[in-house]
């Protein structure tokens, strides 16, 4: 699904150059659950905002579910993103203006998707997070993993194959962390291809596979122990 090769990033800051990533090589394969973790300013979000199309490398080659995105123009990027790619943000990023329903449904709106079957679609992605009742709230009147719930149904809601989640239990209690990991646990037994990151280690085990950046490269990359029976 996800090849990368020597991918480099770096930030203009005034005339300076800052390097975030300095040459990170990976695969990823379908179906594959991966958790991504390293210091805070290691380049987590940046290479998770690059993995999601969000933003685009100084330096290598991305290739994605057999598109090469490194050299892909925007319009033709943001064709790719909203097919191929569920994006869950920590701080949730949702429409405060909307409804649980109409967040859920702005995906669709881009594919153009008919009215009718943009209302049936959401509300399906909404039961399967578990807000049947919730789903006229608007984000103020939701909690924080409510909120998040409804994040995952948008991100869910096109079908994407690969699910990306930057810090997804960061604004969440212990207990609430669980609960939106258990969402988490089932989008992967479903099929899709999900990578996350954390700082915690509990919720890094929920994942098959750990990736350790540090200063902008992969340190360490290993299968969770706890699945070391399964092959990806
Ligand atoms: P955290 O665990 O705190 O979220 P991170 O591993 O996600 O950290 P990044 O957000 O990828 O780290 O940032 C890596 C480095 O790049 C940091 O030094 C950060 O200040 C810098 N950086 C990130 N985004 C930008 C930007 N848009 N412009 C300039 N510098 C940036
Ligand atoms: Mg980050």
């Amino acid at each position: 699904v996800i090849h990368l090769e020597d991918i480099r990033k770096s930030y203009k800051i005034g005339n300076n150059e800052l390097p975030v990533l300095k040459g990170v090589s990976l695969d990823i394969f379908k179906n594959e659950y991966v958790a991504l973790m390293g210091p805070s300013g290691s380049g987590k979000s940046t290479l998770m905002n690059i993995l999601g199309c969000l933003d685009t490398p100084t330096g290598g080659k991305y290739v994605l579910s057999g598109h090469d995105v490194s050299t892909m123009p925007d319009d033709a990027l943001a064709l790719v993103r909203n097919k191929e790619i569920g994006f869950v943000f920590q701080q949730f990023n949702l429409m405060p203006r909307l409804t649980a329903l109409e967040n859920v449904a702005v995906p669709l709106i881009y594919a153009g998707v008919n009215k009718k079957e943009r209302e049936e679609k959401a509300m399906q992605m909404i039961e399967k997070v578990g807000l049947g009742s919730r789903y006229k709230h608007k984000p103020n009147e939701l909690s924080g993993g409510q909120c998040q719930r409804v994040a995952i149904a948008r991100a869910l809601v096109n079908d994407p194959s690969l699910i990306l989640a930057d810090e997804p239990t960061g604004n969440l209690d212990t207990k609430t962390s669980v609960e939106i990991m258990e969402i988490f646990d089932k989008i992967h037994a479903g099929g899709n291809t999900v990578v996350l990151v954390t700082h915690e280690e509990d919720i890094a085990e929920h994942a098959h596979r750990i990736v350790r950046l540090r200063d902008g490269l992969i340190e360490t990359d290993r299968r969770n122990p706890k699945y070391l029976t399964a092959t990806h």
